[in-house]
């Protein structure tokens, strides 16, 4: 029987990868390798056709001149990315394409760079930096621990659920305690590091969701995830 594909597309990868980033786009074709998919990876960068057929999109974070670069194009496929989000295809945006996928960044030099709005926040360039190692307890995803490096600060509008409730570090912004922001089954967070490698539990709800939703059921096998342990324990141990 040939194997069921599953494709993964990255949003952006030329100026939107940065601290590690690339490496959720490897674990996602990892994992699904190990649970016995055929999985493919795809870039898009601006000016691309937009693929007709994808199971999970992933972008990264980008300096405040490669939001620019990328963002009328982003506006440009905006409509496609919300209808996805609506039929349930599991999305996770980081950093600048997080802040991209709300409703607009002003940066600290007062420009204002529109987002899709498929996120219902704001973002505001601020003079201090938020850097370091950071963690966050979720309901759903448990201990969440990565690395936040941002001087965009985002605030989460009225009924956007957190990722998760920071326990150390900033997150969102520097005042209320949130990470990240939820819709559906889309993921935006300020967490590289990256993300997926030491968080597995968010590789398997992207890649469950994905494929379940293609396929109608998901793989039984189990994961060897002792290494993705061991890396959870050091950074629960490093300081910010
Ligand atoms: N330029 C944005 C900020 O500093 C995004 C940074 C990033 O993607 N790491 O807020």
């Amino acid at each position: 029987m040939s194997r069921q594909i599953v494709t993964i597309l990255q949003l952006y990868p030329r100026d939107m990868n940065i601290y590690g980033d690339y490496g959720n786009a490897l674990v996602l074709l990892r994992r699904l390798q190990w649970y016995g998919y055929d999985a493919r990876l795809i870039a898009y960068n601006p000016g691309d056709v937009f693929p007709s057929d994808v199971d999970i999109i992933i972008g990264g974070g980008g300096q405040d001149s490669g939001q620019d670069k990328i963002q009328a194009d982003l506006l440009s496929i905006g409509p496609r990315l919300k209808k996805l989000a609506d039929e349930d295809v599991p999305m996770l945006m980081i950093c600048g394409l997080y802040q991209l996928f709300g409703k607009f960044f002003e940066t600290s030099a007062g420009e204002v760079l529109e987002g899709i709005g498929l996120l219902n926040v704001e973002t505001y360039g601020k003079s201090e930096r938020l850097i370091g190692n950071i963690i966050l307890e979720s309901e759903e995803f448990g201990l969440i621990y990565g690395y936040e490096n941002h001087s965009g600060q985002t605030y989460l509008g009225k009924l956007v659920k957190p990722l998760g409730q920071v326990r150390m570090g900033a997150g969102n912004n520097s005042t209320d305690n949130f990470e990240g922001a939820r819709y559906r089954n889309v993921i935006g967070s300020y967490l590289h590091g990256s993300l997926l490698p030491k968080n597995p539990q968010i590789a398997d709800f992207l890649i469950e969701t994905a494929v379940t939703k293609k396929y109608g059921s998901f793989s039984d096998d189990v994961i060897d995830d002792s290494f993705a342990f061991r890396a959870r324990k050091a950074a629960a141990k490093r300081p910010r």
